[in-house]
């Protein structure tokens, strides 16, 4: 079966005799058990749950892997792979990543002993210069948020694994729609389900799928231990979510890379970064690995000023410091998702002050043109106004 056939064409509740087309939320903390030595399929729903029992598989189906794991939220699903370490083991990160991560990894981790450093990973070369005896995760982000840096999976997948180390990889930006990191060399892919496996910005979620059944049952054994599982009625949200995954990522990456050309024809744009350029940084490799750019891009107009107006003057493009939903977004990584990455990391990266991430929604391409187009031309004019009256420029 294609993707948009897996996508609907599903066992929505194994074993119901009423055979619902939807699945149903099993909002149940607990099940009867038969008898007092045998617990049956399901027990607790901490340790298992029908309803979260078909978003794992089915995203495990998607991934191309052996199973799938749902989690409070994405940083639950990052905790969990960050679990898999002990005392005096290392992460290897790339240095562009979601700023929530980095705050775990640098922050919380070091509670328990476990190091972090990190590293260019779209340079493989020196990325593996980088890698110590007792590296036992890679994590990376492809591409990564908010510079949208395309990082060669196989190369990466090879290096970890050389040293022994697992290599995680965050699938955000991209869904299974678009890439599958398991098929590339990938130990574990990980989500944000709040983005575009729900993507109607109405679920906070997170999933792991891996490829191997020890694995498995180590993400298994943390997810019911820590009790860091989803809730019934949110894994229904992400499964109905998932139904229209296809069709809202080609409609969302469609307006997308209309979106990037056009800012990039524009004058008042410095730099913009969306893998889907032809030409731009990256953009060979996301077509030999991925079935397209996604619908997340970033751009520069020289100064932090101007930018804020624009993020602030644009209509349709929200204020928000998600991604991936139907709505278009708009934000300031550096004033907003990132501000979290601790200072002392925040001074080795180079993202820039000015750089607007959007995240592209289904509206209307045309409409979402017109939004950017007034809000930059607003925000020029006023810029300029505000230099004219502080004496700083004589136009
Ligand atoms: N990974 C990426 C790439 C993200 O952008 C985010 C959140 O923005 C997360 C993980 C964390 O996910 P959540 O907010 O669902 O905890």
């Amino acid at each position: 079966m294609k993707f948009a056939t897996r996508l609907v064409n599903y066992d929505a509740s194994p074993g119901d005799l009423n055979r619902p087309m939807a699945t149903p939320i099993y909002q149940t903390s607990t099940f009867e058990q038969e008898k007092a030595d045998s617990f049956g399929a399901y027990d607790y729903s901490r340790s298992g749950n029908p309803t979260r029992r078909v978003l794992e598989d089915q995203m495990a189906a998607l991934e191309n892997g052996v199973r799938g794991f749902a989690f409070s939220s994405g940083m639950a699903a990052v905790t969990t792979a960050a679990r898999l370490l002990r005392a005096g083991d290392e992460i290897l990160a790339d240095w562009d990543l979601y700023g929530g991560a980095c705050r775990l990894f640098s922050k919380v981790l070091d509670r328990a002993g476990i190091t972090v450093r990190y590293a260019d990973a779209a340079d493989p070369a020196a990325f593996a210069q980088q890698v110590r005896s007792n590296t036992r995760l890679v994590y990376i982000e492809s591409p990564t948020n908010p510079l949208l840096r395309v990082i060669d999976l196989k190369a990466i997948a090879a290096i970890a694994h050389q040293r022994r180390a697992l290599f995680c990889v965050d699938n955000s930006t991209m869904s299974p729609y678009l890439q599958n990191p398991l098929d590339l060399g990938a130990d574990i892919v990980l989500h944000s389900a709040t983005k575009f496996l729900s993507g109607h910005s109405d679920v906070t979620g997170g999933i792991i799928v891996v490829k191997d059944e020890a694995l498995a049952e180590e993400i298994y054994f943390l997810q019911n231990a820590e009790g860091s599982a989803l809730g019934p009625f949110d894994c229904f949200l992400v499964v109905r979510g998932l139904k229209t995954l296809k069709l809202r990522m080609q409609a969302q990456q469609e307006n997308a890379e209309k979106l990037a050309s056009y800012l990039q024809a524009h004058s008042l744009v410095r730099q913009v970064y969306y893998p889907g350029l032809a030409g731009a940084h990256g953009y060979e490799l996301q077509k030999s690995q991925a079935r397209g750019a996604g619908a997340v891009l970033s751009f520069t107009t020289g100064s932090f000023g101007l930018s804020r107006r624009i993020a602030e003057n644009a209509q349709l493009f929200r204020i928000s410091v998600s991604f991936g939903s139907v709505h278009s977004t708009i934000s300031l990584p550096g004033s907003m998702s990132h501000a979290s990455v601790p200072a002392e990391i925040q001074a080795t990266r180079a993202l820039p002050a000015d750089l607007v991430r959007i995240s592209v929604g289904i509206e209307d391409e045309e409409d979402l043109r017109e939004d950017l187009s007034r809000a930059i031309d607003l925000s020029f004019k006023a810029e300029k106004d505000e230099l004219v009256g502080r004496g700083l420029s004589s136009q």
